[in-house]
C-alpha cells in the first residue's frame, strides 16, 4: 500500500489521484486535502461563471473523488492546521498542487491606491471565494482598465461588460450579479505591453467579445502588423489575430460600452486623490528580441477602476524549498525532495490550460512508484484522523461537499445552476442542512 496527501483539489491534484489509481490500483490511498470546505479550486473559483461547459470538467474529478480509495479531506489548510513535516511523517508521498493564488503586484507608483486590483481578487468576488466575498469593488465610474493580455484580461472585461440578461445560466454570484447589473462602465480598456502578435489570447474567448449585448471591441489597425506576417503564425494564434483584424475593420459601434484594445503601453504609475482616477502608460516598441521598452511617449487613461491581470505567485508553505524569483516551489521535474512532489501551478507557474495539468499528475505518479517504497509502514489517513481528533479539527469530506451542493443548487436564482456560498461558517453550516 501506497499512502499519498494532494495538497489541493484543483485540476493538478484530482489529475494526480486519477494518475495513482491508474498507477497503483488499489495499493494505494488517496487524501486531497484542501483549505477551502469545497473542493475543485480555479474550476470553482477562477473559470468564468459564463463557461459552465468549462466548468462541467468537474464531473471527472467527481468519478476519481467517489472511488473507494480517494478521500476529500476540506477545511483544513496545510501550513496552518496541519504541517508538512508532519505530513510527510504520515504520508509515503506529499503532492503540493495548491495553484498560485497570489496576485503578481503591477510594482509601479499608485498599484495600492484604492480601485487597483489584483484579477485573482476581482475573478474571485464574482466566482464566489470566500477571501474576496466583501471585496466591494468601485463599479460607480464609467472607466475600467483591465491590463494583461491574457485569457484572464479577456474573461474580466467580458464580465465587466454583460448585462444581466447575458448572466442566464451562468454561476455568478448574487453580490457580483446585483452590482454589475447596475454599474455606468461605458469603457473598458485592455491594456497590453506588446503588440496584436504576441497576445495569450485564445480565439474563442475573442471571439466572444464580437458577441456581446451592450459592448463592442475595438482595435486600432494602426497597431496591426501586415496582413502577410500572420502566415508565420501558428494556427490558434492566427485565429486569434484575425479576430482582432476584424474588429479594426468594423470600426466604431453604436453599442454604448468600447472594449478598446490599447497595444505596445505599459502603465508606469497609477493616479488619484485617494483612490484610482488614471493611469500613465508608456508606449512601447518591441526590440530585437520581442521584449517591449518604452519608447518615451506617455500618455494618460482615465481609470476608475484597474484590474491587473499579469500573473499569480505560489505562496509558500513552511518546510518546503522555495523559488523566489519564479514564485512556486523549488522543483525539478516536479520533484522537491525524497517524498514531497509538485504538480500543476504550484509546479510550473501559472500558464496552460487546464488539461496542461493532467501530464503532470501522471508524471508524478510514475515517480512516485520509481521513488517510494510499497507498504513502508506509514499510517497514512489512520494517522492523520487521529492528529485531527486530537486537535479538534472540523474537516469536510466529500459526503459533505455534496450536501453543500445540494443546498446551493436549491437556493439558485431562476436560470443559474447554484448560488455558491460565499462564506466558509455558511459552507460549513450547509452540511446540517
Ligand atoms: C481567472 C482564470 C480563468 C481560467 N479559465 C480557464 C478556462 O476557461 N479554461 C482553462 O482550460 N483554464 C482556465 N484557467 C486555468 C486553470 O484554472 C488552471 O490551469 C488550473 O486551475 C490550475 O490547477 P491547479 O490544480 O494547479 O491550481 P488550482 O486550481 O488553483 O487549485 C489549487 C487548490 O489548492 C488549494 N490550496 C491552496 N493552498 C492550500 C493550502 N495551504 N492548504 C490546502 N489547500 C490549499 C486551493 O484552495 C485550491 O483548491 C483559468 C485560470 C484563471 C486564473
Amino acid at each position: 500500500m501506497r499512502h499519498v496527501a494532494i495538497i489541493g483539489s484543483g485540476p493538478a491534484g484530482y489529475y494526480t489521484a486519477e494518475a495513482c489509481q491508474k498507477q497503483f490500483g488499489d495499493a494505494v490511498r488517496v487524501d486531497i486535502i484542501d483549505r477551502l470546505p469545497v473542493p475543485y479550486g480555479l474550476i470553482r473559483t477562477g473559470v468564468a461563471p459564463d463557461h459552465q461547459s468549462i466548468k462541467a470538467v468537474s464531473r471527472r474529478y467527481e468519478a476519481t473523488a467517489l472511488s473507494d480509495n480517494v478521500r476529500f479531506v476540506g477545511n483544513v489548510t496545510v501550513g496552518a492546521d496541519v504541517t508538512i513535516d508532519e505530513l510527510r511523517g504520515l504520508y509515503d508521498a506529499v503532492v503540493l498542487a495548491t495553484g498560485a493564488p497570489a496576485d503578481r503586484p503591477l510594482g509601479i507608483p499608485g498599484d495600492d491606491l484604492p480601485g487597483v486590483i489584483g484579477s485573482a481578487a476581482f475573478v474571485g468576488w464574482y466566482n464566489g471565494h470566500p477571501d474576496f466575498a466583501n471585496l466591494d469593488p468601485p463599479l460607480a465610474g464609467p472607466h475600467a482598465v483591465v491590463v494583461g493580455a491574457g485569457n484572464v484580461a479577456l474573461d474580466v472585461a467580458r464580465i465587466l461588460a454583460k448585462t444581466q440578461g447575458e448572466f442566464a445560466g451562468s454561476d455568478i454570484v448574487g453580490h457580483a450579479f446585483d452590482a454589475l447589473g447596475t454599474h455606468r462602465i461605458t469603457s473598458v480598456t485592455i491594456v497590453a505591453r506588446r503588440g496584436p502578435h504576441e497576445i495569450a489570447m485564445t480565439p474563442k474567448e475573442l471571439g466572444e467579445l464580437a458577441h456581446l449585448g451592450r459592448a463592442a471591441p475595438r482595435v486600432d489597425p494602426a497597431d496591426l502588423p501586415p496582413a502577410e506576417a500572420d502566415e508565420k503564425l501558428d494556427p490558434g494564434m492566427r485565429k486569434s489575430v484575425a479576430h482582432l483584424r476584424s474588429f479594426a475593420a468594423t470600426g466604431a459601434s453604436a453599442k454604448p460600452v468600447a472594449i478598446s484594445f490599447d497595444f505596445f503601453a505599459m502603465p508606469t504609475a497609477i493616479e488619484g486623490d485617494g483612490r484610482v482616477e488614471r493611469m500613465t502608460v508608456e508606449r512601447t516598441m518591441l526590440d530585437a528580441e520581442g521584449r517591449a521598452v518604452g519608447s518615451g511617449e506617455f500618455y494618460t487613461i482615465p481609470a476608475d477602476l484597474v484590474v491587473s491581470c499579469i500573473g499569480y505567485r505560489t505562496p509558500p508553505i513552511d518546510g518546503v524549498p522555495y523559488d523566489q524569483r519564479l514564485g512556486r516551489f523549488a522543483n525539478v521535474d516536479g520533484r522537491i525532495d525524497d517524498g514531497l512532489y509538485a504538480v500543476g501551478w504550484a509546479r510550473r507557474g501559472p500558464t496552460g490550460t487546464i488539461g496542461t495539468n493532467r501530464p503532470d499528475g501522471f508524471m508524478i505518479a510514475e515517480r512516485i512508484a520509481g521513488e517510494t517504497i510499497d507498504d513502508s509502514g506509514k499510517a497514512g489517513r489512520d494517522g492523520l484522523d487521529a492528529l485531527f481528533v486530537a486537535r479538534g479539527t472540523d474537516v469536510v469530506t466529500f459526503r459533505d461537499w455534496k450536501r453543500i451542493e445540494e443546498a446551493e443548487i436549491a437556493a439558485a436564482r431562476d436560470g443559474s445552476p447554484r448560488e455558491k456560498f460565499t462564506a466558509i461558517d455558511a459552507m460549513l453550516a450547509a452540511r446540517a442542512l
